[in-house]
């Protein structure tokens, strides 16, 4: 393990979870803190005092990268930017989190999205490396999506909030209503993992391989990758979270998108290799700490 030389910090800073750590890449993660999402003074403290124990052990940090829940704002010269802004979230709503640290120790900050800084990490690690245009979609407590469009992370007017894109509902062979607080039957109010535990009435992780639950799932999952696929035209689309452990749901997701694209959209990629067009992360559950690194690296 490489433990000398310019480092960076990232942090994982996730509704439940902070994950705090330092280093360079997948071989070299120096130290590594979590605890629970309290408070923004509170919270943001303890990753001070992390970081502020790890320049004495290491110096001051070359950049920080900070990979957050949201909604927020990552647009750099927004007066709000490094905030996040309308969650619902108790205390959260309005938060700085890029200023406490830039001021701290002066190094320089990147804030984006969680899913977008999973999706860099796995561009500059993982699943997506050599590729300019991906999607990366997380399917657990919540939904959320980002990735790069011709090279460059997703943006625009805000960010992405691919877990909010409308489906097609059937209510007569699915009666429940779906969960989103803003839309009820969105693609998040139906397929993030509690969800998937209210319709059935037990936890997601609880049902069987062949419950008709996953049935149901992967169509709601190809759905949306169909519309992400027709919008966007990712060279590849990777899907992670909770959910996503069930074994059986990847095979599933693939065959019902080949189903639904109809043979439309002519690439071998989808016609002949879905098996690696529609794949796993490669960085299991560090992509959220290396995330928070890859954006760092992009702030030096
Ligand atoms: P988060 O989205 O909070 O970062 P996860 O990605 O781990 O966390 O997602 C948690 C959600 O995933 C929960 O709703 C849980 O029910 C669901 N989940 C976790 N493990 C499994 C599993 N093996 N099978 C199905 N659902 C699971
Ligand atoms: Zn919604």
């Amino acid at each position: 393990m490489n433990t000398s030389g310019a480092y960076v910090a990232g942090i994982e800073a996730g509704g439940t979870k902070f994950v705090c750590a330092v280093g360079s890449g997948p071989d070299d993660i120096r130290a590594e803190t979590r605890f629970p999402t309290t408070r923004p003074e509170e919270t943001i403290g303890q990753a001070l005092a992390f970081f502020r124990e790890q320049v004495e052990r290491y110096g001051p940090p070359a950049a920080i990268g900070i990979a957050a829940f949201g909604p927020l704002d990552p647009n750099p010269v927004s007066p709000t930017f490094g905030t996040i802004t309308s969650t619902p979230k108790p205390g959260w709503r309005d938060a700085d989190l890029a200023g406490p640290l830039r001021a701290a120790f002066g190094a320089p900050v990147a804030f984006d999205t969680d899913v977008n800084g999973a999706a860099l990490g796995e561009w500059r690690w993982g699943a997506a490396q050599g590729l300019d245009n991906f999607v990366y979609l997380t399917i657990g407590t919540g939904v959320g999506g980002g990735g790069m469009v011709n090279g460059r992370l997703m943006h625009g007017l805000v960010h992405p909030e691919m877990g909010h894109i409308p489906l097609p509902h059937d209510r007569v062979a699915d009666p429940y209503p779906g969960r989103c607080p803003f839309h009820g039957d969105c693609l998040e109010g139906m397929a993030a993992g509690p969800a998937v535990g209210e319709r059935w009435g037990r936890p997601a992780y609880e049902l069987p391989p062949d419950h008709p639950a996953w049935d149901l799932e992967a169509h709601y999952l190809a759905l949306a990758l169909q519309g992400l696929i027709c919008t966007l035209s990712p060279e590849r689309i990777i899907l992670g979270g909770g959910v996503m452990e069930q074994p059986q749901l990847m095979p599933m997701v693939r065959q019902k998108v080949q189903s639904y694209l109809n043979g439309y959209v002519q690439s071998p990629a989808i016609l002949e290799r879905i098996d690696s067009y529609i794949v796993p992360p490669a960085l299991g559950n560090r992509a959220g700490v290396l995330g928070a690194f890859a954006l760092a690296h992009q702030a030096i």
